[in-house]
């Protein structure tokens, strides 16, 4: 299977690093796929840093990329958001960084009154005062469009799982009686601009990621081929047990690559 994949899409936590720890073989495993003229890109559902944020993290990690190897959430959340409103939108936002940039990149105005505004976007927010929240329920009560960048409910740290989008989103949908529109995986438009980007189809892009319920289920669905790792949230047997198993189940990076080596031979 591996010999036919011509590029890979990487999720980042849990697979590329847990918090501030580096997990092996990253670099490693970019350089062979390089070599062998394959494309990759490191696809994230955590919205809250920019590309150049992301980069200058990996790169402490001894990570080589630049910008152009980063989508986030928070990235495929503006770009879905000017393919649907090309005429311009004012926008009432809860996150970090990553979704402010990623917004006013593609020209979205950031308005701080949430009634003016005509869509709430939310990712992950580390220092989200209840204020604002109200004001979001308020604004989505009264019929304004609510999304999200993704629906992690949790993601992995060096404590242990802690808050993640999804547990935001589902303060919200429980204050409001409203569910978001979601972008991030396992929806099919993370994945599709993704291969977008680098000009592939689903047959022969690989998906790489720890979270079967995101990173996995959603490639399946598109057709392409998974590896799953066991760095991050999903453990070998959740994997084995589900009723559609990811092609193949390593522990890790380095045996991803030998993987590709043998594949290759
Ligand atoms: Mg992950």
């Amino acid at each position: 299977m591996l010999r036919g994949v011509r590029a890979v899409l990487l999720d980042m936590d849990g697979v590329v690093y847990v918090g501030d720890r580096p997990l092996p073989g990253v670099q490693e495993l970019l350089e062979y796929l390089e070599t062998t003229d394959r494309n990759w890109l490191f696809v994230t559902n955590n919205s809250s840093r920019t590309p150049a944020q992301f980069v200058e993290k990996i790169g402490r990690m001894g990570i080589c990329a630049d910008e152009e190897h980063i989508l986030s959430s928070a990235l495929a959340t503006a770009s879905w958001l000017t393919e649907q409103y090309p005429d311009g939108i004012r926008a009432f936002m809860i996150g970090e960084d990553g979704l402010r940039w990623a917004l006013e990149r593609e020209g979205i105005t950031l308005v701080e009154e949430a009634q003016a505004a005509d869509v709430v976007v939310s990712g992950i927010d580390f220092s989200v005062r209840y204020e604002r929240l109200a004001d979001a329920t308020l604004a989505i009560r009264a019929g304004i469009r609510f999304v999200g960048t993704n629906s992690d409910t949790s993601f992995p740290s060096e404590r242990g799982q802690i808050p993640g989008t999804g547990a935001l989103l589902a303060l919200l949908e429980a204050a409001s009686g409203v569910k978001p529109t979601v972008i991030g995986k396992p929806n099919a438009g993370m994945f599709e601009q993704a291969m977008r980007k680098l000009g592939t189809t689903a047959a022969t892009t690989l998906m790489v990621g720890d979270r079967y319920e995101t990173d996995i289920v959603g490639a399946i669905e598109l057709g392409m081929p998974t590896a799953a790792v066991l760095t991050g949230i999903t453990t070998e047997e959740e994997f084995r047990t589900v009723a559609a198993p990811p092609a193949l189940i390593l522990p890790g990076l380095p045996e991803l690559l030998d993987a590709f080596r043998q594949a290759d031979r």
